[in-house]
């Protein structure tokens, strides 16, 4: 995917992930073991080690059509999909220290929060923002496309929430306030 001159994205066609490209998939045949009933070999319901209980097995000799792609290989990208490195690099940056533990909803993934990370203290105590900035920016948690980006436009800004016990990795979105609630003053912004 793109990004275009305004922030919206422009969505491209990729490999379809169920086939990787392929068009095809292996089709299924019933398990040699259970005879396709899934089932142990005493009767046991679902037992079956063989196909643990499926009843059935891959077919490599006789592929069927990809249904997700529907034998293209390729389908369009989704708000589902990754965003492109790139494009996380484009989105500004803010660190965030408030005197507190990591909330429930940080520490559990909950609304906003791309990840999170416990590390007792080490980012706090370490009070280098410019570690920290480069730390995000180089992360391997890319978030999903519908994280960042909303009715086609994306956040405001990324919010490293430092508390005493570990970060929280937001999304700030203009006129939200919801980084802002907790009486969380902004200490340092990048780009
Ligand atoms: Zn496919
Ligand atoms: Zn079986």
């Amino acid at each position: 995917m793109k990004q275009r001159p305004d922030g919206t994205l422009e969505f491209e066609p990729r490999a379809c992930l169920a086939c990787h490209g392929q068009t095809t998939v292996p089709g299924r045949q019933a398990c040699p073991s259970c005879g396709g009933s899934g089932n142990g070999p005493r009767g046991g319901k679902g037992k079956c080690k063989a196909c643990y209980g499926f009843g059935q097995e891959p077919d490599f000799a006789h592929p069927v059509p990809c249904v997700p792609c529907e034998g293209a290989g390729r389908v369009m990208e989704t708000e589902g999909d990754t965003l492109p490195r790139e494009i996380w690099e484009t989105l500004p940056l803010r660190v965030y220290r408030v005197e507190r533990e990591q909330t429930w909803n940080e520490a559990y993934l909950g609304m906003g929060c791309i990840y999170s990370v416990t590390d007792y203290g080490s980012a706090w105590s370490a009070d280098d923002d410019n570690r920290l900035l480069a730390m995000v920016r180089e992360t391997a948690h890319l978030p999903q496309v519908c994280q960042v980006y909303a009715e086609g436009r994306p956040c405001q800004h990324v919010a490293i929430v430092v508390t005493r016990d570990g970060y929280a990795v937001k999304v700030g979105w203009a006129g939200s306030g919801d980084v802002t609630r907790d009486g969380v003053t902004e200490r340092a912004l990048a780009r």
